[in-house]
């Protein structure tokens, strides 16, 4: 099959959280199933600063967007696993911002215009057709809502699947948007949204609506967001889908997240001889000034700090583990400022066993990963979640709130791999901490953390399911 995969970040270039992870690895997986995937992604300005090798431009247009029309050149590059075309729109992506600029919403139809004329540049130059476009979250949600209607004519026969990777982040805008995108204002999806949302030209809605199959990343998330308390206002319109909507879990790439071959820890090590693990723990203690003692436990936490990942949560919990537990927290993350204050603030107060790395470091993520003990993520709610599948890997035994995809990846119990709670509630997350922390005093525990990092968490069976999800759209 031939498959276009549009993502506003894909790794290696760019990433900002798990999108782009999916987006670097699943078409690599693909491509080794034999599939000719081929991937398309703005051209942000720190590509170039960051010397991204590219060809070109191998085409050039203007888009139009409301009355007025924008540059567009298209590089292609071989940098990652996969050929990439990079959208280079000086009016939408020549800043230093990746996303949460005033005007997101032009950027983003300027993007699916630009893939749209991509998709003719590739189909009447190269003789290049996609059997299915593969769209994921809002910033490429058009692209599906151009196929389906302004250009059925060319591209309606193409197999359109649309992935929702985090329904919080909708691309909702002012209903003049529509006129701006040159689209018609979309009465019959408004119909099914809810109120609270109603009125907005939404993309991730238009993706939702106008997609041969949707699909999320995990089968305990897809279920819940056809729920009022989990679907952000576009449960109806997803309910309408039902029969059209799968949830398949995340990957990971078990190359990259390898404790046998990452050259970003101290020292290697796997499930079988898990020994070099303690070198990693030691390096973290020492590297972040932490006291260095092999028995007390080590507790990570890598996030970004958005109300989503449970922090008040875990801000609420801080007191009673300073005071009733001797283990050590290391957290890596950045975001909101009062989350970074709080650990900040906690880590200056105990800096022997509280460190807070405020930032992005994808270098230190991997060194806390090897040298925790234990993972947390108490998210409130969690698509799927890479951090608790990475952690599994490298022996950081995942303490977790049962939502999404962590309920999917994470059980307690005498077979399990890690620690849960579900109740939304401080108390209920400190027990699990505290279950966590007596298991780790028994012999149980290597056994516990050995069964977590035998798990396949691999791509290729993600790949599989992709395949059937492929197939059904072009059916459709
Ligand atoms: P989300 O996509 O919602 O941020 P995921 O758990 O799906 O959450 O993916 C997060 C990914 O980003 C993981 O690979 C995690 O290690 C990484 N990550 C998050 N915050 C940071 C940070 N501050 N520094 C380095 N890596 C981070």
């Amino acid at each position: 099959m031939n498959v276009l995969f549009v993502a506003a970040e894909v790794d290696p270039f760019i990433k900002t959280g798990g999108l782009a992870d999916v987006a670097g690895a699943l078409p690599a997986a693909l491509r080794a199933r034999g599939h000719d995937v081929r991937v398309v992604m703005p051209r942000y300005r720190v590509l170039r600063e960051k010397g991204v090798a590219m060809d070109g431009p191998i085409a050039a247009s203007f888009l139009t967007i409301g009355e007025q029309s924008e540059e567009q050149r298209v590089w292609r590059t071989t940098d990652g696993p996969t050929p990439t075309y990079l959208l280079d729109i000086p009016a939408a992506f020549e800043r230093s911002a990746i996303y949460g600029e005033q005007d997101d919403h032009r950027r983003f139809i300027l993007f699916a215009r630009g893939v749209m004329d991509l998709m003719q540049h590739l189909r009447e130059v190269d003789g290049w057709q996609p059997t299915i476009v593969h769209c994921h979250d809002w910033h490429a949600a058009l692209v599906v809502n151009y196929i389906k209607t302004t250009h059925a004519y060319t591209f309606g026969h193409v197999g359109t699947v649309f992935t929702i990777h985090n329904l919080a982040y909708q691309g909702a805008c002012p209903p003049t948007t529509a006129a701006l995108a040159g689209l018609s204002s979309g009465e019959m999806i408004e119909q099914r949204m809810g109120p609270r949302i109603a009125g907005a030209f939404n993309f991730m809605a238009r993706g939702i609506f106008y997609s041969d199959i949707v699909s999320t990343v995990s089968p305990t998330y897809a279920e819940e967001v056809m729920t009022g308390e989990y679907g952000e206002g576009l449960d109806a319109l997803l309910r309408g889908r039902r029969n059209r909507f799968a949830g398949i879990l995340n990957g990971i790439d078990t190359t990259l997240f390898d404790p046998s071959t990452d050259p970003r820890i101290a020292a290697p090590y796997d499930a079988t001889d898990p020994s070099g693990k303690a070198a990693c723990k030691a390096a973290l203690q020492h590297e972040l000034g932490l006291t260095e003692d092999a028995s007390t436990p080590l507790i990570g936490i890598v996030t970004r700090l958005v109300e989503q990942k449970g922090l008040d949560l875990l801000e609420q919990v801080m007191p009673w583990f300073l005071r009733e537990t001797g283990a050590q927290l290391v957290l890596l993350g950045s975001g909101n400022a009062h989350w970074e204050g709080v650990f900040r603030w906690h880590a200056a107060s105990y800096p022997q066993r509280v460190h807070a790395h405020i930032g992005f470091d994808a270098a230190l993520a991997q060194r806390i990963y090897a040298g925790s003990d234990m993972f947390l993520m108490p998210s409130r709610f969690e698509p799927c979640g890479l951090g608790q599948m990475i952690a599994l890997r490298y022996g950081s035994v995942p303490i977790v709130r049962a939502t999404g995809g962590l309920s999917d990846t994470v059980q307690e119990g005498y077979e399990g791999n890690g620690f849960r709670f579900h109740p939304y509630e401080a108390q209920h997350f400190a027990d699990a901490i505290a279950r966590a922390l007596v298991a780790y005093t028994t012999e149980g525990w290597a056994l516990l953390r050995q069964r977590g990092m035998r798990e396949d968490n691999s791509w290729a069976h993600a790949a599989s399911l992709y395949e059937q999800l492929y197939a059904g759209a072009r059916r459709s």
